[in-house]
């Protein structure tokens, strides 16, 4: 949901340094995996760009079988997907310092704006996308809930393919936005409301990220706590009476929304200052606690 800057380090200078001190027998069968890494990586970005990661069948994406045999086949499997395992995410592998910069690209979850980064999540999996599991636009600096949410599923129709960081940017729009439910307790939910201009496809991959992440819960709960926390405050405003309710209302979303449009805060803040039933202080009569 929030745009980063794809990484600058290539796929194949990743690769070379991760394998660079296996033993000679896995040196001989990684060494031979080296230019479909390459390939691998330039396709994935082009098919990212297109918006059509659901088309790329994971059986090119993994050593071929035929003309190996399936034993053979595993063996080279696994020993790519260790190449992340060990070799990149391994403590001691000679691509950590990689892993650690591509981790802290960003010190919030990207995918739900919410989660501390503490992982990096494999967009296309690596059980599938052998080829792709050190290619640095396919690794996310991403938060644990989002990491396990999300766990080894991969694209098969336009609407499931979830929002990639590194190539989608919807930010220039408004299109998170929040309504109070004007009863007490008092709650906020959220929605995604697309732009008209938006393509249908679009609009069903956002609201598929959306689902996926379980983003209308999580801001929810995080709108339930704000309104705990500033329930002294609003308490106080809205005795004053209803616009000095709004006004703070208001300048606190435009505040947020200067910075971070679809931020929840924003969203919440907006939705607030426009209930009358809000501002004129139908939600006093609830407990704080009564919010979470
Ligand atoms: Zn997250």
């Amino acid at each position: 949901m929030w745009p980063l800057t794809p990484p600058s380090r290539s796929a194949p200078d990743v690769y070379r340094q991760c394998i660079s001190n296996a033993n000679a027998g896995n040196r001989a069968i990684l060494d031979l995996y080296e230019d479909s890494v390459a390939q691998a990586s330039t396709t994935y970005d082009q098919v990212c760009r297109d918006q059509q990661l659901h088309t790329l069948p994971g059986t090119a994406f993994r050593p071929p079988c035929p003309p190996l045999t399936d034993d053979a086949a595993k063996q080279h499997a696994d020993l790519l997907e260790n190449v992340y395992t060990q070799r990149l995410a391994g403590e001691r592998g000679p691509g950590r310092p990689i892993y650690d910069e591509l981790r802290a690209s960003a010190r919030r979850c990207p995918l739900c704006g919410i989660g501390m980064v503490t992982t990096l999540d494999h967009h296309l999996p690596k059980t599938k996308y052998q080829y792709l599991a050190v290619t640095p636009t396919n690794l996310l600096p991403a938060c644990a809930d989002c990491n396990k949410k999300k766990s080894n599923t991969a694209p098969v129709t336009t609407d499931e393919q979830t929002l990639h960081p590194y190539f989608d940017n919807i930010d220039q729009d408004i299109w998170l936005t929040a309504t109070v439910t004007e009863q007490v307790p008092c709650t906020v939910q959220f929605a995604v409301t697309a732009p008209a201009h938006w393509p249908h496809a679009l609009t069903r991959r956002v609201e598929g990220h959306f689902r996926a992440f379980g983003l209308g819960e999580l801001y929810a709960l995080q709108a339930g706590d704000q309104l705990v926390g500033f329930h002294h405050l609003f308490t106080e405003l809205a005795q004053r009476g209803a616009e000095t309710l709004r006004t703070h209302l208001t300048e606190s979303a435009d505040s947020q929304a200067a910075e971070r449009r679809n931020h929840w805060q924003t969203a919440m803040y907006r939705a607030l200052s426009l209930s009358t039933w809000f501002c004129s202080g139908g939600f006093i009569s609830a407990p704080a606690t009564n919010y979470v």
